[in-house]
Parts: structure tokens; sequence; C-alpha cells
């Protein structure tokens, strides 16, 4: 029986490219793993894998009766719906500890880095299983995007070093220009509806009773968005109505200006308000230096829940 390896649900560059990477290993370890996703990517994660030739892993969202490494996650929010039926032999993860149960012993590699890409390279040391140059390429730019081409807080001095060795292994001389490149293709806004937008880096949190829905975009130039807030609104209300969820955030983070925008719909505005220690005007405020949602939001929110 195959195991089937997968990230989170809207699936970003860290999940896609950690479902190869994890299979790949896993397999040379003599394992049968198969890389899945739970949903459609995004046109970074498009970008990465064309780059560097790899295909798409296939969808997949039921799991009940099968057996599932996790990567990129540990929420049951994040999780398919079926995955306590699942047999979870292991995460793979960097994020706080999330609710997630099992019925038997598991093999965990959880640590506070900035991508789960570089966890799964310390496993292939660990291991001494060799990285073919391809893989190696789609890692790097899996930490060059979870890290935000290093900006991020979250990034620690482990991801500045398998980004290093993992270039070296691609054959790839300037890896924060590719990264800048990736960026840009990131950035483009334009070809998507709103609400696409809106769920392209979605995550849900269970806080106390509440559901709680954050969205991110990292983008080169916060100007893009200069015309189309009235519609990202429209669309984060339709979003925070159909799944009775009590506040949707969006964070428009400009990676060279390196802050956020924060957009917020909320049954209770003075929370968010008291979380970030700021006043919103018209819903909105500039938080300088947020980048991460992992670290800069997700705490302060958990704190008024
Ligand atoms: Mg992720
Ligand atoms: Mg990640
Ligand atoms: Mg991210």
């Amino acid at each position: 029986m195959s195991t089937y390896v997968f990230g989170h649900t809207t699936p970003d560059s860290d999940s896609i490219v950690g479902a190869h990477s994890l299979s790949y290993l896993k397999n040379q370890l003599g394992e049968d793993c198969i890389p899945t996703r739970q949903g459609e990517i995004n046109p970074e994660t498009a970008f990465i894998l064309e780059r560097f030739g790899f295909e798409k892993p296939m969808l997949k969202t039921n799991y009940a009766g099968e057996n599932v490494y996790i990567i990129d996650f540990m929420e049951s929010s994040q999780s398919p719906e079926d995955i306590a039926e699942a047999t979870i032999l292991g995460i793979v993860d960097h994020h706080k500890l999330g609710d997630l149960k099992t019925a038997g012993p598991l093999e965990m590699w959880v640590r506070p880095v900035g991508c789960s890409n570089t966890i799964v390279k310390q496993m292939f040391d660990y291991f001494g299983v060799e990285i073919p140059k391809e893989l190696a390429g789609m890692m790097m730019c899996a930490i060059l995007s979870d890290t935000v081409i290093f900006k991020s807080p979250t990034c620690t001095k482990e991801d500045t070093k398998a980004v290093k060795e993992l270039a070296e292994i691609a054959g790839i001389e300037d890896p924060k220009a590719l990264g800048i490149e990736m960026f840009i293709v990131k950035s483009d806004v334009l070809n998507d509806t709103k609400e696409a937008l809106v769920l392209r880096d979605f995550k849900d949190f269970n806080m106390g009773s509440e559901k709680i829905g954050v969205g991110q975009l990292e983008v080169v130039d916060l100007s893009v968005f200069d015309d189309m807030k009235e519609e990202l609104f429209e669309a984060m209300q339709k979003i925070k109505d159909e799944a009775g969820r009590h506040t949707v955030l969006l964070l428009l983070t400009d990676i060279m200006q390196e802050g956020s925008q924060l957009l917020v719909l909320s049954n209770d505005n003075s929370k968010i308000e008291t979380a970030f220690s700021v006043s919103l005007e018209d819903n909105q405020v500039w938080l300088p230096k947020v980048m991460s949602r992992k670290k800069q939001v997700i705490p302060f929110l958990e704190g008024q829940f």
C-alpha cells in the first residue's frame, strides 16, 4: 500500500515542493510514497515546477483508510476532512503545535525554521541521501518563498545555510535573483478573480470557539492593489459569510517596503485593534515590519480569542 505525502489546503510552494521532496527521500529510504496535493497550485508554484521540470502532484482530497505523511501543517482546519480516518505516519513542519491527534506513535520532524523544505534538507543530510539537482533547485525556491528571500522574521541561519547548499547542488549562482524573479511572478494579481486572490494563500484557524481566516498576498509593489480594495473587501465578505467565520483578514505584504497593509472584516473589530495595538481606518491599517502571518499575526490573534 502506497503512502501519500501532502501539504496544507490551498497549497503554497513549500507544501507542493515538500510533497515532492519528502516523497523522494522516503522512496530512497525504501518506502513507497506518492506526492499529492489538496488543492490548486498558485502561479509562483507553477513557475517553480516548470523551471525545474516537475509535474503537479496528483490532486487528492480523501484519505480515509490511507497511510500519510503530512508536511507544512498540523492543524485540522488545514487538513482533509477525513484526516481522522487516515493513519498519520509522520509530520514534517515548521508551524505552531496543531490540534491533530493520532492513534499510534509517529515520526515528527518539527523545527522553528523558516520553511519545511529546510527540515527536509536536514533529513536528507541525516540519512546521507543525495539530492538530485532539479529537486535541490525546487527546494531552494520553496525556502526563498517561505522566508521572503531571507527578509521574513521567520528566517533562520539554518534556512540561509540550506539555500546556499541547495544552490550549489542545483548549480544556481544567484539564488536571490531567482527569488526576485519568483516574487515578480507571485505579484501578478491582475489575472485572477478577487475571491481567488483572497484564497490564494489562505488559512483557517480555530481560535476559542471561532473560526478565523487569514489570507496573505506578497508582492513587490503594493500599488497594484490601489484600485481593487473595495472588490477585495466584497470577496472577503463572501468568504466570511459562507463558512460562518468570525473574522477574515487579508495581509497585503510589500516585500520591498517590508510591511503589510491589513484588511479587516470582523464581528468584533476591537479584538483586532487590541491584538495589534492599532486603530483601524476604513477597516484597514498599515503594519510596519509585519511580514509573517505565522509569527507576527496568528500569536496576537490567539491572545484575543
Ligand atoms: Mg505553507
Ligand atoms: Mg512552510
Ligand atoms: Mg507563506
